[in-house]
């Protein structure tokens, strides 16, 4: 098996020589295990954190051990009555090509017909997450104006597809113009963030909604957060699902300066982890399978190619390399 791991805790954004290819002769299969080779591996804003070797809501990766991450992939061996040769798969023993797992650590792929890397984007964890943002912590109802942030990325991408279908103005804030193009194609107000700040990306944001939002979906911090608050309607909720603005940071941030805005619009803004919330996955599953399957639901994809190609695909993240799901093909 060969995989990535980190010898060191990175300070800010981490450079590709952080990422050691190493490789490892895996013994062999115990009873109960399986062994998977991976055909396409997730990369995702959270593991950053886990490079920090501190734990939050998840454990640290261990420095010189192999990263994790989902994976979706072909059973190859098999010593669980649970699995056969040949099942597709999804499990967290990413950052690698071959994994070795207990079974009760492996799930089966739903059988809809999408492509198998759809359950790492828009029906896996960043769907969900989109999902349970809107609907479980923000409360959306019927009309909202909705603004979201990162909105043409895994969470984000969805994100807006869900607001513009209960109606009311959805605004995405984005980066790069072909981003916004997509935004735009599907009925989405798009804004950048690009060249702005916090005080010109707010009157970016009344231009494109004049009468504010009732729901702000943040993934990113800093200065959107900032545009964000001058922009609430009265009883606004915002979802707190990210703020990848801010972590390659070294130091705290100071906060937006004008927080008083949750008070003078009596507004609430509550952080949640998709994970507390993953009771809603198999049902937001079976729901989004066929509308995903059906082309009702687009959702877009960046892939780089080749276990080496990890490193610059969990950077690009950060730069706004991605477009849709960042993922890597085997
Ligand atoms: P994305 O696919 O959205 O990729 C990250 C995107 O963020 C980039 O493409 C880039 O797009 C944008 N971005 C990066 N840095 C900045 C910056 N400094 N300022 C503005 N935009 C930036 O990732 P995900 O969809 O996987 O995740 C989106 C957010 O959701 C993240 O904050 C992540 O941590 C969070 N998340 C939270 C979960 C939870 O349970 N709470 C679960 C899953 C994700 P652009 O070109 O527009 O700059």
């Amino acid at each position: 098996s060969r995989y990535f791991t980190i010898n060191e805790h990175p300070q800010g954004l981490p450079t590709r020589e952080l990422f050691q290819l190493e490789a490892l002769e895996l013994p062999a299969l115990a009873d109960g295990e399986v062994l998977i080779r991976n055909s396409w591996l997730s990369v995702d804003p959270y593991m950053r954190g886990r490079m920090d070797g501190v734990t939050t809501y998840i454990e640290p990766f261990t420095l010189g051990e192999p990263l994790d991450g989902a994976a979706v992939g072909e059973v190859i061996e098999s010593r669980s009555a649970r699995f056969n040769a040949g099942d597709k798969v999804r499990h967290m023993g990413g950052w690698r090509d071959i994994a070795q797992l207990p079974a009760e650590q492996v799930e089966p792929l739903p059988e809809f017909d999408v492509p198998e890397q759809a359950y790492l984007g828009v029906l896996g964890m960043p769907g969900t997450t989109a999902w349970v943002g809107l609907n479980v912590i923000a409360d959306m109802q019927d009309g909202d104006n909705v603004l979201v942030s990162a909105a043409s990325g895994a969470v984000g991408s969805l994100a807006v597809q869900l607001a513009k279908a209960k109606g009311g103005t959805v605004v995405g804030i984005a980066g790069d113009q072909h981003k916004l193009d997509w935004l735009e194609s599907k009925g989405i107000k798009a804004v950048s963030y690009k060249g702005k700040n916090a005080r010109e990306l707010s009157a970016a944001l009344k231009e494109a909604c004049p009468e504010g939002f009732d729901v702000y979906y943040e993934n990113v911090g800093g200065d959107c957060l900032e545009a964000a608050l001058d922009n609430l309607r009265v009883g606004a909720r915002i979802a707190v699902c990210g703020m990848i603005a801010r972590y390659n940071d070294d130091a705290p941030a100071a906060g937006p300066g004008n927080l008083a805005m949750l008070l003078i619009r009596r507004a609430r803004m509550q952080g949640f982890i998709v994970f507390d919330h993953w009771e809603h996955h198999v049902d937001f599953v079976n729901e989004f399978g066929p509308r995903v399957a059906s082309g009702e639901i687009d959702y877009q994809e960046t892939v780089m190619n080749g276990l080496e190609s990890l490193p610059d695909a969990f950077l690009g993240l950060f730069s706004g390399g991605n477009q849709g799901k960042m993922l890597v093909k085997l």
